[in-house]
Protein backbone atom coordinates (compact mmCIF):
# COMPACT_ATOMS: atom_id res chain seq x y z
CA UNK A 1 0.00 0.00 0.00
CA UNK A 2 2.12 2.60 0.79
CA UNK A 3 6.70 3.08 0.19
CA UNK A 4 8.60 4.26 3.19
CA UNK A 5 11.27 5.90 4.05
CA UNK A 6 13.08 7.40 7.12
CA UNK A 7 13.48 10.19 9.27
CA UNK A 8 14.85 11.56 12.52
CA UNK A 9 13.62 10.40 16.07
CA UNK A 10 14.09 10.26 19.68
CA UNK A 11 13.12 7.22 21.64
CA UNK A 12 10.01 7.46 24.42
CA UNK A 13 8.80 5.57 27.35
CA UNK A 14 5.60 3.46 27.42
CA UNK A 15 3.38 1.72 30.56
CA UNK A 16 1.68 -0.85 29.67
CA UNK A 17 -1.82 -1.61 30.33
CA UNK A 18 -2.05 -4.54 31.16
CA UNK A 19 0.72 -4.22 33.43
CA UNK A 20 3.08 -7.23 32.70
CA UNK A 21 5.18 -5.40 30.68
CA UNK A 22 6.36 -2.33 33.34
CA UNK A 23 7.83 0.80 31.77
CA UNK A 24 9.27 -0.67 28.48
CA UNK A 25 11.47 1.31 25.90
CA UNK A 26 8.93 1.72 22.60
CA UNK A 27 10.96 2.73 20.41
CA UNK A 28 8.89 5.89 19.11
CA UNK A 29 10.43 8.33 16.91
CA UNK A 30 9.67 11.61 17.16
CA UNK A 31 8.81 12.80 13.45
CA UNK A 32 7.52 9.67 12.43
CA UNK A 33 4.32 8.91 11.69
CA UNK A 34 2.37 9.93 14.18
CA UNK A 35 2.36 7.43 12.91
CA UNK A 36 2.15 -19.35 12.17
CA UNK A 37 2.22 -22.08 11.67
CA UNK A 38 2.81 -25.32 13.07
CA UNK A 39 4.44 -24.74 16.96
CA UNK A 40 3.56 -24.79 20.27
CA UNK A 41 4.52 -21.86 22.53
CA UNK A 42 5.68 -21.69 25.66
CA UNK A 43 6.43 -18.59 27.80
CA UNK A 44 10.21 -19.04 28.97
CA UNK A 45 10.39 -15.76 30.76
CA UNK A 46 14.02 -14.30 29.19
CA UNK A 47 13.43 -10.82 30.93
CA UNK A 48 13.54 -8.48 27.95
CA UNK A 49 10.12 -7.37 26.93
CA UNK A 50 8.46 -9.82 28.75
CA UNK A 51 5.46 -10.77 26.40
CA UNK A 52 3.22 -11.01 29.49
CA UNK A 53 1.95 -14.49 28.71
CA UNK A 54 2.16 -17.09 31.31
CA UNK A 55 3.24 -20.66 30.56
CA UNK A 56 0.54 -22.50 29.20
CA UNK A 57 -1.57 -19.87 28.43
CA UNK A 58 0.09 -19.50 24.90
CA UNK A 59 -2.19 -20.32 21.73
CA UNK A 60 -1.12 -22.77 19.52
CA UNK A 61 0.80 -21.45 15.86
CA UNK A 62 -1.28 -23.82 14.25
CA UNK A 63 -4.09 -22.58 14.21
CA UNK A 64 -3.39 -18.74 15.32
CA UNK A 65 -5.79 -18.82 18.37
CA UNK A 66 -4.56 -17.67 21.67
CA UNK A 67 -5.63 -17.01 25.19
CA UNK A 68 -5.61 -13.07 25.59
CA UNK A 69 -9.18 -11.48 25.24
CA UNK A 70 -7.77 -10.41 21.94
CA UNK A 71 -7.81 -13.33 20.46
CA UNK A 72 -4.02 -13.61 19.23
CA UNK A 73 -1.67 -15.87 21.04
CA UNK A 74 0.33 -11.89 22.08
CA UNK A 75 -0.23 -10.13 24.50
CA UNK A 76 -0.36 -6.22 24.40
CA UNK A 77 3.66 -6.63 25.96
CA UNK A 78 4.13 -8.57 23.63
CA UNK A 79 3.13 -6.57 20.97
CA UNK A 80 5.22 -3.92 22.37
CA UNK A 81 8.47 -6.40 22.32
CA UNK A 82 7.77 -6.81 18.77
CA UNK A 83 7.45 -2.99 18.18
CA UNK A 84 10.93 -2.16 19.75
CA UNK A 85 12.88 -4.68 18.18
CA UNK A 86 11.39 -4.34 14.56
CA UNK A 87 11.92 -0.29 15.21
CA UNK A 88 15.38 -1.10 15.58
CA UNK A 89 15.01 -2.67 11.95
CA UNK A 90 13.43 0.52 10.51
CA UNK A 91 13.68 3.67 12.81
CA UNK A 92 12.73 6.06 11.32
CA UNK A 93 10.06 4.93 8.65
CA UNK A 94 7.07 7.09 6.72
CA UNK A 95 4.81 6.36 4.78
CA UNK A 96 5.80 8.54 1.17
CA UNK A 97 2.68 7.60 -0.34
CA UNK A 98 0.23 9.09 2.07
CA UNK A 99 2.36 11.33 3.96
CA UNK A 100 2.11 14.45 1.75
CA UNK A 101 -1.55 13.98 2.47
CA UNK A 102 -1.23 14.12 6.53
CA UNK A 103 -4.19 16.10 7.89
CA UNK A 104 -6.18 16.09 4.34
CA UNK A 105 -8.81 13.34 5.13
CA UNK A 106 -10.53 13.46 1.37
CA UNK A 107 -6.97 13.49 -0.57
CA UNK A 108 -6.10 10.37 1.67
CA UNK A 109 -9.28 8.89 0.70
CA UNK A 110 -8.58 9.35 -3.13
CA UNK A 111 -5.09 8.12 -2.72
CA UNK A 112 -5.82 4.75 -0.84
CA UNK A 113 -8.62 4.14 -2.74
CA UNK A 114 -6.27 4.62 -5.78
CA UNK A 115 -3.53 2.14 -3.89
CA UNK A 116 -6.14 -0.42 -4.02
CA UNK A 117 -4.70 -3.47 -6.19
CA UNK A 118 -1.59 -1.74 -7.47
CA UNK A 119 1.67 -0.55 -6.69
CA UNK A 120 2.53 2.92 -4.87
CA UNK A 121 4.40 4.09 -8.45
CA UNK A 122 1.39 3.69 -10.32
CA UNK A 123 -1.18 4.58 -7.77
CA UNK A 124 0.79 7.88 -7.08
CA UNK A 125 1.44 8.83 -10.70
CA UNK A 126 -2.74 8.66 -11.42
CA UNK A 127 -3.65 10.94 -8.27
CA UNK A 128 -0.44 13.19 -9.57
CA UNK A 129 -2.50 13.07 -13.38
CA UNK A 130 -6.25 13.27 -11.56
CA UNK A 131 -4.90 16.49 -9.35
CA UNK A 132 -3.22 17.62 -12.64
CA UNK A 133 -6.23 17.18 -14.81
CA UNK A 134 -9.10 18.51 -12.19
CA UNK A 135 -8.86 21.90 -10.11
CA UNK A 136 -10.90 20.53 -7.82
CA UNK A 137 -13.01 17.28 -6.51
CA UNK A 138 -15.79 19.11 -7.48
CA UNK A 139 -14.65 19.06 -11.22
CA UNK A 140 -14.24 15.38 -10.87
CA UNK A 141 -17.44 14.80 -9.85
CA UNK A 142 -19.20 17.01 -12.10
CA UNK A 143 -17.33 16.66 -15.50
CA UNK A 144 -17.98 13.63 -17.57
CA UNK A 145 -16.33 10.47 -15.52
CA UNK A 146 -14.56 9.19 -19.02
CA UNK A 147 -12.14 11.96 -18.04
CA UNK A 148 -11.45 10.57 -15.13
CA UNK A 149 -10.93 7.35 -15.83
CA UNK A 150 -8.57 8.92 -18.61
CA UNK A 151 -6.61 10.51 -15.92
CA UNK A 152 -6.61 7.18 -13.91
CA UNK A 153 -5.92 5.03 -16.64
CA UNK A 154 -1.95 5.01 -15.61
CA UNK A 155 -2.82 3.59 -12.58
CA UNK A 156 -5.05 0.99 -13.93
CA UNK A 157 -8.76 -0.15 -13.04
CA UNK A 158 -9.65 3.44 -13.89
CA UNK A 159 -13.18 2.80 -14.70
CA UNK A 160 -13.88 0.76 -11.29
CA UNK A 161 -12.12 3.49 -9.22
CA UNK A 162 -13.28 6.26 -11.09
CA UNK A 163 -16.71 4.98 -9.97
CA UNK A 164 -15.86 4.18 -6.22
CA UNK A 165 -14.10 7.57 -6.30
CA UNK A 166 -16.91 9.66 -7.35
CA UNK A 167 -19.29 7.45 -5.22
CA UNK A 168 -17.55 8.34 -2.16
CA UNK A 169 -17.26 11.99 -3.23
CA UNK A 170 -20.94 12.47 -4.22
CA UNK A 171 -21.81 11.12 -0.77
CA UNK A 172 -19.41 13.45 1.09
CA UNK A 173 -21.15 15.95 -0.97
CA UNK A 174 -24.54 14.79 -0.01
CA UNK A 175 -24.32 14.37 3.62
CA UNK A 176 -21.95 17.79 4.01
CA UNK A 177 -23.16 20.25 1.64
CA UNK A 178 -19.70 20.17 0.46
CA UNK A 179 -16.86 17.72 -0.94
CA UNK A 180 -15.18 17.48 2.76
CA UNK A 181 -14.63 15.18 5.65
CA UNK A 182 -13.75 18.31 8.12
CA UNK A 183 -16.67 17.70 10.52
CA UNK A 184 -15.09 14.38 11.57
CA UNK A 185 -12.06 15.89 12.89
CA UNK A 186 -14.36 16.51 15.98
CA UNK A 187 -16.02 13.29 15.99
CA UNK A 188 -15.51 10.30 18.50
CA UNK A 189 -12.76 7.79 16.46
CA UNK A 190 -15.95 5.25 16.07
CA UNK A 191 -18.12 6.98 15.05
CA UNK A 192 -15.66 8.03 12.40
CA UNK A 193 -15.14 4.86 11.45
CA UNK A 194 -18.61 3.72 11.19
CA UNK A 195 -19.20 6.65 8.95
CA UNK A 196 -15.92 6.01 6.43
CA UNK A 197 -16.72 2.36 5.91
CA UNK A 198 -20.46 3.50 5.37
CA UNK A 199 -18.99 5.30 1.91
CA UNK A 200 -19.56 3.57 -1.22
CA UNK A 201 -15.96 1.69 -1.86
CA UNK A 202 -14.59 2.18 1.42
CA UNK A 203 -13.38 -0.48 3.62
CA UNK A 204 -12.15 -1.46 7.08
CA UNK A 205 -8.34 -1.07 5.17
CA UNK A 206 -9.17 2.37 3.40
CA UNK A 207 -11.43 3.88 6.79
CA UNK A 208 -8.01 3.35 9.05
CA UNK A 209 -5.76 4.96 6.15
CA UNK A 210 -8.09 7.78 6.46
CA UNK A 211 -8.17 7.94 10.54
CA UNK A 212 -4.56 7.88 10.86
CA UNK A 213 -3.11 10.27 7.87
CA UNK A 214 -6.08 12.38 7.18
CA UNK A 215 -7.52 12.81 10.71
CA UNK A 216 -4.69 11.88 13.24
CA UNK A 217 -6.82 9.76 14.97
CA UNK A 218 -4.98 6.39 16.11
CA UNK A 219 -5.96 3.57 13.89
CA UNK A 220 -3.79 0.53 12.25
CA UNK A 221 -4.50 -0.49 8.81
CA UNK A 222 -3.74 -4.26 8.22
CA UNK A 223 -2.83 -4.47 4.06
CA UNK A 224 -1.58 -7.67 2.66
CA UNK A 225 2.00 -7.25 4.00
CA UNK A 226 0.71 -6.98 7.78
CA UNK A 227 -2.27 -9.90 7.14
CA UNK A 228 1.09 -11.82 5.99
CA UNK A 229 3.63 -11.56 8.91
CA UNK A 230 0.79 -11.34 11.66
CA UNK A 231 -0.27 -14.82 10.63
CA UNK A 232 3.16 -16.07 10.34
CA UNK A 233 4.33 -15.11 13.36
CA UNK A 234 0.97 -16.55 14.98
CA UNK A 235 -0.36 -13.07 15.73
CA UNK A 236 -3.90 -14.26 13.57
CA UNK A 237 -4.76 -17.26 12.42
CA UNK A 238 -3.96 -18.51 9.06
CA UNK A 239 -7.18 -18.30 7.49
CA UNK A 240 -8.48 -14.92 9.70
CA UNK A 241 -9.35 -12.28 7.53
CA UNK A 242 -8.15 -8.64 7.31
CA UNK A 243 -10.64 -7.03 8.73
CA UNK A 244 -10.61 -9.49 11.88
CA UNK A 245 -6.97 -8.97 11.82
CA UNK A 246 -6.92 -5.09 11.65
CA UNK A 247 -9.54 -5.84 14.96
CA UNK A 248 -7.13 -7.74 16.66
CA UNK A 249 -4.53 -4.81 16.03
CA UNK A 250 -6.70 -2.45 17.25
CA UNK A 251 -7.23 -3.64 20.65
CA UNK A 252 -3.36 -4.48 21.33
CA UNK A 253 -1.22 -1.75 19.97
CA UNK A 254 -1.08 1.37 22.11
CA UNK A 255 -2.66 4.16 20.39
CA UNK A 256 1.10 5.75 20.85
CA UNK A 257 3.05 3.41 18.02
CA UNK A 258 -0.39 2.52 16.31
CA UNK A 259 1.14 4.71 13.25
CA UNK A 260 4.83 3.84 13.48
CA UNK A 261 4.28 0.22 14.01
CA UNK A 262 1.90 -0.16 10.81
CA UNK A 263 4.13 1.52 8.88
CA UNK A 264 7.44 -0.40 9.81
CA UNK A 265 5.54 -3.49 9.58
CA UNK A 266 4.98 -2.25 5.74
CA UNK A 267 8.27 -2.00 5.68
CA UNK A 268 9.51 -5.59 6.81
CA UNK A 269 6.65 -6.65 4.47
CA UNK A 270 8.66 -5.98 1.47
CA UNK A 271 11.96 -5.71 2.43
CA UNK A 272 12.37 -9.00 4.73
CA UNK A 273 9.23 -10.91 5.20
CA UNK A 274 7.98 -11.12 1.54
CA UNK A 275 5.62 -13.62 0.36
CA UNK A 276 7.66 -15.75 -1.64
CA UNK A 277 11.33 -16.02 0.43
CA UNK A 278 11.02 -14.65 4.34
CA UNK A 279 14.61 -13.45 5.04
CA UNK A 280 13.54 -15.53 8.46
CA UNK A 281 18.30 -16.05 9.41
CA UNK A 282 18.17 -12.37 9.53
CA UNK A 283 14.72 -10.95 11.53
CA UNK A 284 14.76 -10.13 14.42
CA UNK A 285 11.44 -11.28 15.19
CA UNK A 286 12.45 -15.26 14.03
CA UNK A 287 12.80 -16.37 17.75
CA UNK A 288 9.04 -15.94 18.29
CA UNK A 289 7.74 -16.77 14.77
CA UNK A 290 5.81 -19.77 13.96
CA UNK A 291 6.52 -19.68 10.33
CA UNK A 292 10.61 -19.71 10.60
CA UNK A 293 10.01 -22.69 13.37
CA UNK A 294 8.06 -24.35 10.80
CA UNK A 295 10.44 -23.93 8.57
CA UNK A 296 13.53 -25.52 10.30
CA UNK A 297 15.21 -21.80 10.42
CA UNK A 298 15.15 -22.24 13.87
CA UNK A 299 16.15 -25.61 16.21
CA UNK A 300 13.43 -27.63 16.84
CA UNK A 301 12.35 -26.45 19.64
CA UNK A 302 9.32 -24.32 21.47
CA UNK A 303 9.05 -21.06 20.51
CA UNK A 304 10.09 -18.79 23.21
CA UNK A 305 7.80 -16.03 24.71
CA UNK A 306 9.86 -13.03 25.43
S1 LIG B 1 11.07 -14.82 11.05
FE1 LIG B 1 10.68 -14.98 8.82
S2 LIG B 1 8.47 -15.38 8.58
FE2 LIG B 1 8.84 -14.63 10.71
S3 LIG B 1 8.46 -12.42 10.62
FE3 LIG B 1 10.66 -12.72 10.31
S4 LIG B 1 10.95 -12.87 8.07
FE4 LIG B 1 8.74 -13.13 8.50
Amino acid sequence: MTKHTTKSAHVLKHQCKDGSGGNQDLGIRQGSQGTGEGCQGTSLGTGHGNLGISQGSLGTCQDGSGSSQSGSRFSQSGIIDLYNKISKLYPEAHSELLEPFRGNPVDVLVATILSQATNDTLSKRAFSELKAQFHDWESVLVEDPCNVEAALACGGLQRQKTKKIRSALSKLKQDFGDITLGPLFDWPKQKSMEYLTSLPGVGPKTAACVLAFGLGKPAFPVDTHILRIARRLGLAGKKQNASSVQNMFENLVPDEIKMPFHIMLIHHGREMCSSRKPKCMSCPLKETCCHAQEAGTLPNEPIEAR
